[in-house]
């Protein structure tokens, strides 16, 4: 592609390394904003600069926060004794946009998989059996709900984690399969993942 000018070029090069954005949806995102006031673009970037600068992860759940600790952990309205596992933050996000939960989270930062060389040890598993361990007597952890897709490597989490949680005596539930086999959690629809973790059934 030919550029009017180097600076546009630069700029088209930087917005096309996102994903699912090609060099002419970069152009025309580029020269959009060469149209607006150079407020907008200042505004866009320092708001750019200060997520990923200053984005944290909750020391608690591992889901992405502003302070150490996260909104949901920080609420007094949610029931701590609730802990629902999620693979990723964007499953916090569809679970919160089904409106029918009201624990908390643990956010494991990925899947095992062996194919891909994860194991247990590259994920937020010790920090969980931890966090129920050390969960005060009067605000115990009552019930860990597993919120995993229904692939393969979903089952090996689930099953894993399960054998983890024993000794503790916790009790261990998992989503019901409303959502479809080999589905993404993300991908469900809102009221299927909701029916689906009221529907929840203990994992054995
Ligand atoms: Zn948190």
């Amino acid at each position: 592609m030919n550029y009017p000018s180097k600076l546009i070029e630069d700029a088209v090069n930087e917005i096309s390394k996102l994903p699912g954005i090609g060099k002419k949806t970069a152009l025309r995102l580029a020269l959009h904003l060469l149209k607006r006031e150079e407020e907008h673009t200042r505004s866009l970037s320092d708001a750019l600069v200060a997520m990923r600068t200053q984005t944290q992860f909750c020391r608690q759940c591992h889901n992405i926060a502003d302070e150490e600790l996260c909104n949901i952990c920080k609420s007094a309205k949610r029931d701590s004794s609730l802990v629902c596992v999620v693979v990723d933050t964007r499953d916090v996000l569809a679970i919160e946009n089904t409106s029918q939960y009201n624990g908390l989270y643990h956010v494991l930062g990925g899947i095992i998989s062996p194919l891909e060389g994860i194991g247990p040890a590259d994920l937020h598993i010790e920090s969980l059996v931890r966090r129920i361990a050390d969960a005060p007597s009067d605000e115990p952890v009552r019930e860990v709900i597993l919120a995993l897709s229904p692939t393969m490597e979903g089952d090996t989490t689930a099953f894993y984690l399960q054998k983890k949680l024993r000794p503790s005596g916790v009790k261990v539930s998992t989503i019901a399969r409303g959502v479809p086999v080999g589905g993404d959690l993300e991908y469900a629809d809102e009221v299927t993942l909701g029916r689906s973790i009221v529907s929840r059934v203990a994992y054995d």
